[in-house]
């Protein structure tokens, strides 16, 4: 108890008076590119928050500065069931702080490292929450750009919810394409890698189908030894289903419609709703914790 640290965020209420929110600073829950994210508990509430603490003194670029507001503004602006919920931002003299619901059972990247594998029901299950949020972010016009197994958590009850705004993006009008190189190699579309004509909505789509392949096969489908061979990949469309594993045909057509060079060749959001890979059986709308360890069927 001794050696907890209090975390104090001051702020003027409407009536002037300086007030002080404490926090007590929990359990380290992860790293990412420029933040670390603990576990904190409100003092006054015993409320419990992820909040991500991004030392000042990592970002005294103006870029990165800018990035991070771009990420706050983004973020806070969303309100969905699978996106993770942004309840405020705040600063002291060292640190911003961007306090985020807690998802308790942690990024489906560690689901997968203990799993290898999903079967087609979980996966189903999971790709249907991930669907409407990402629905909600494009009619939001949002583009995440990095959409991945890391960026998705899992709440306590098992439900999905979309994090890390690091890479998104807003459009300003309908048909604005974007030219930042951004993402994360194995998941990257290939019309962002081949800058000429811009990007949109369709990168996310295109990341979906990495996803969604990823949890079937349990490794992504342009993993290389190296980042340009990757890349060398994706540029020529390159993969293909591993005979080892039973994967439906139902699963392999998705896929190859939606890992398609031209980005308007893709299906969108609602096209990949209506394809039979969501449309032949029943899917539960959440899955036991149970299968956080062992495949649904056997649990
Ligand atoms: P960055 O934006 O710097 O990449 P991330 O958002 O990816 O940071 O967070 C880094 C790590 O912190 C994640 O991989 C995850 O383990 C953990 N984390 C982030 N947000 C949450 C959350 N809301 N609930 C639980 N763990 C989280």
């Amino acid at each position: 108890m001794l050696d907890q640290q209090i975390i104090e965020e001051k702020y003027t209420e409407s009536n002037g008076n300086v007030t002080t929110k404490r926090y007590i600073k929990g359990r380290f829950l992860g790293k990412g590119g420029f933040a670390s994210v603990y576990e904190m508990t409100r003092m006054d509430t015993q409320q419990v928050a992820a909040v991500k603490v991004i030392e000042k003194s990592s970002i005294t670029k103006g870029r990165s500065r800018q990035k991070l507001m771009n990420e706050i503004k983004i973020h806070r602006s969303l309100h969905h069931k699978h996106i993770v919920n942004f309840e405020h931002s705040f600063e002291d003299e060292n640190n911003f702080y961007i306090v985020l619901e807690l998802c308790q059972n942690e990024s489906m990247n560690y689901l997968l490292k203990r799993r290898k594998r999903l079967i087609e029901l979980e996966v189903q299950c999971y790709l249907l929450q991930i669907i409407s949020a990402i629905r909600h972010m494009h009619t939001q016009r949002v583009i995440h750009r990095d959409i991945k197994l890391g960026n998705i958590f899992l709440s306590n009850l098992m439900e999905v919810k979309m994090g890390d705004f690091g890479l998104a993006t807003r459009l300003e009008y309908d048909g604005e394409r974007k030219r930042t190189i951004c993402g994360t190699p194995n998941y990257i579309a290939p019309e962002i890698l081949d800058c000429r004509n811009g990007h949109s909505y369709e990168v996310d789509i295109w990341s979906f189908g990495v996803l969604m392949y990823t949890m079937l096969v349990g490794r992504p489908p342009f993993d290389s030894k190296d980042v340009k061979t990757t890349y060398s990949k994706i540029k020529v469309n390159s993969y293909s289903f591993p005979i080892n594993i039973e994967i439906s045909q139902d699963a392999k057509n998705l896929i190859s419609r939606i890992l398609v060079i031209s980005p308007t060749e893709r299906p969108t959001i609602d096209e990949i709703l209506e394809h039979p890979f969501f449309n032949k059986n029943k899917i539960p709308s959440l899955l036991p914790t149970c299968s956080l360890i062992v495949p649904l069927s056997e649990s």
